[in-house]
């Protein structure tokens, strides 16, 4: 499948800083629309239905399970999360580039899926600076924070299997990595045979 969109798959241990470097990257980037995952967890502070995510019931999930309705989907820290079709199929075969962030299990299942899809792995500079930003966070109990902290380390094990490797020490220099990345992408011959046609075509190039 060689659809004209790019798919791009965020994956990151928890305290890594992902969701406000893609946050970052959507709006530096007007061309690149980020899917709204489902998930059977229960909202935090100002998260609304619809926004951050689809908040369902562990029934209605498994029913789109049985009906074939997600493209993925993993237990992530106890809760359930998935990828539905419609978030992502239509947009890129219509040309979009689409952001999934999404954990590291859900990412290998959209490569199997995707082959195209771009992997990118958020590595954090060191497991003592996880730890620092988890504290400082101030969001989780010292269990919830010792959970992660041990799923952290096989997380991080994965990013191998992952096309491109973003080490945030610094946000800025992390989030120009994000963005080359996604420039890179855009510069394939495929894409700038469909973007640039005239040029191509005077230059007699298929
Ligand atoms: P949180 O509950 O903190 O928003 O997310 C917990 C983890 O679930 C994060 O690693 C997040 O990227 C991941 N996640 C969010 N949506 C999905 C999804 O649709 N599929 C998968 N596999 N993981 C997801």
């Amino acid at each position: 499948m060689d659809y004209p969109g790019n798919l791009f798959v965020v994956s990151a241990p928890s305290g890594t800083g992902k969701s406000s470097l893609v946050k970052a990257l959507l709006e530096l980037d007007s061309r690149l629309q980020v899917s709204v995952s489902h998930t059977t967890r229960t909202p935090r502070g100002q998260e609304q239905n619809g926004r951050e995510y689809h908040f369902i019931s562990k029934d209605l999930f498994s029913e789109m399970i049985e009906h074939g309705d997600f493209f993925e989907w993993a237990e992530v820290h106890g809760n359930l999360y998935g990828t539905s079709r419609s978030a992502i199929e239509e947009r890129i075969k219509g040309g979009e580039d689409v952001v999934l962030e999404i954990d590291w299990q859900g990412a290998l299942q959209i490569k199997k899926i995707f082959p195209n899809a771009i992997l990118i792995f958020i590595l954090p500079p060191s497991y003592e600076e996880l730890l620092q930003r988890l504290n400082r966070r101030g969001e989780d109990s010292q269990e919830v924070i010792d959970l992660r902290m041990h799923n952290a380390r096989i997380e991080v094990a994965q990013a191998q299997y992952f096309d491109f490797v973003v080490v945030n020490a610094l946000f800025e220099t992390a989030l120009f990595d994000l963005k080359t990345i996604v420039h890179a992408q855009r510069l394939k011959y495929a894409a700038q045979r469909r973007n640039k046609s005239g040029v191509f075509k005077a230059l007699n190039l298929l």
